[in-house]
């Protein structure tokens, strides 16, 4: 972003280098997306994904054939959904019910990995907190100390340490775990711990259509416009992701119908043509990463183990105002192409929970936290993997980068133990 528009930050390393790492990701979590590359975004890809795409329900395929007519790219979201019976994992049944979770376990979540890890000989000590790090006369890490529940004390001694409880835990471990050596905290020397904290601020816009779009068949989210993504204008305002939320509208289109008074037959063809002809679009904005935006250590308020809680500074900025202004404006020929009624935009930014920063990756450890293998700059054997890491948001979802920094910080420690 820095080189490319001259905002933001820089990746230490290159899209080429992570690349592999991400098509280890979808291995991981059981991807399916398009093998067509016209459908892909992005289409430069080293490997197939491991399953198709989720077929596409009429709602999506529609809303395609409408958009694209006029200049807009809608193609298929990659997705952790089996499209086939995936390492225990049934087929996606498309019953949209996938938050909060998949009832069948046809999506990915992070239970699969751990539940492998076990099979391989991980040992997880459920309800245990970290709240102590030790480390020798060379900054190594060698012990941390963590409560059970029942608030006992234990230390555990290891060559290599690895610190992934994302943006919010990781920082707030790391600067409360301050010790003489580092007396701002673990890894910061460079006092960008819990800094340049991220999330695509999000809102919706939503309208009825003149046609039936009978949204709400098929997994919650399948498609989503690639085109606002990327250009020169990132260089002044946010790009933006545009999704067809595929979410039921049953909810709020009975909740509409009910204000209007309505009763018996009335309400439910009222129900009815809400649900069938809603369109609702949800939209994502790229933060930049700003210092400011950080994460400290409470000074009135503690966890029940004594652990100061974290209080957290965030100001979306400008730069994501003013994507919010283009998007609106896009959103609004997209309406018009509709022939939209009912037509409205949400005004309050939304949280997406896609948590980026807080242990920001650099080549320079005097502003960055880790390296571009997660490793922090301070402690030769202590990686920070996860999204605390990611340098730059983008609009997209940040599982999948997260979960392939992580694997390739698993690199970079097995190379530094077989050294
Ligand atoms: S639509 Fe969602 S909830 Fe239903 S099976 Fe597919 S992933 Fe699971």
């Amino acid at each position: 972003m820095r080189s490319a528009y001259g905002v933001g930050r820089d990746w230490p390393i290159s899209y080429d280098e992570l690349e592999p790492y991400y098509c280890r990701a979808e291995e991981a979590m059981g991807v399916a997306g398009p093998n067509d590359p016209l459908l892909q975004s992005p289409s430069e890809r080293s490997k197939p994904y491991p399953m198709d795409m989720v077929p596409w329900s009429y709602g999506d395929k529609r809303f395609a054939e409408v958009v694209n007519a006029h200049g807009y790219r809608s193609v298929p979201i990659p997705q952790a959904r089996s499209t086939r019976p995936w390492k225990g994992r049934p087929t996606c049944c498309g019953n949209n019910n996938c938050q909060p979770i998949c009832p069948i376990g046809a999506m990915y979540n992070a239970i699969h990995s751990v539940q492998e890890a076990e099979t391989l000989g991980a040992h997880v000590l459920a309800e245990s907190v970290v709240y102590k790090i030790d480390t020798d006369e060379n900054n190594r890490v060698t012990a941390v100390h963590w409560y059970d529940n029942q608030h006992q004390s234990h230390k555990v001694t290891a060559k290599t340490f690895v610190i992934a409880c994302n943006s919010l835990e990781s920082p707030r471990l790391l600067l409360a775990a301050a010790n003489e050596r580092n007396p701002g905290g673990i890894a910061n020397s460079s006092d960008q711990v819990g800094r340049n904290m991220m999330d695509h601020s999000g809102f919706h816009c939503f309208f009825q259509s003149p046609e039936p779009l009978w949204i709400g068949r098929g997994p919650a989210q399948s498609s989503c416009l690639v085109g606002p993504r990327d250009g020169a204008f990132r260089s002044e305002y946010s790009a933006n992701k545009i999704i067809l939320n595929n979410i039921t509208q049953v909810t709020s289109a009975t909740s509409v119908a009910l204000k209007k008074g309505l009763v018996g037959p009335a309400l439910d063809a009222e129900i009815r043509r809400l649900t069938t002809h809603g369109v609702d679009l949800s939209i994502s904005l790229e933060p930049l990463p700003d210092p400011k935006n950080r994460i400290t250590l409470s000074k009135t308020r503690v966890d029940p183990h004594g652990i100061p809680c974290p209080d957290v500074y965030y100001d979306v900025g400008d730069y994501v105002h003013k994507g919010y202004d283009a998007a609106v404006k896009q959103l609004e020929d997209i309406g018009r192409i509709f022939n939209a009624t009912d037509f409205h935009v949400t005004t309050a930014l939304n949280a997406n929970n896609h948590i980026m920063g807080g242990s920001i990756m650099g080549s320079d450890p005097k502003d960055s936290v880790v390296d571009g293998n997660c490793r922090a700059h301070d402690h030769t054997n202590l990686w920070i993997p996860g999204g605390g890491a990611i340098p730059s948001a983008s609009v997209v979802n940040s599982t999948l980068t997260m979960a392939a920094l992580g694997i390739k910080a698993a690199d970079d420690i097995s190379k530094s133990l077989r050294a």
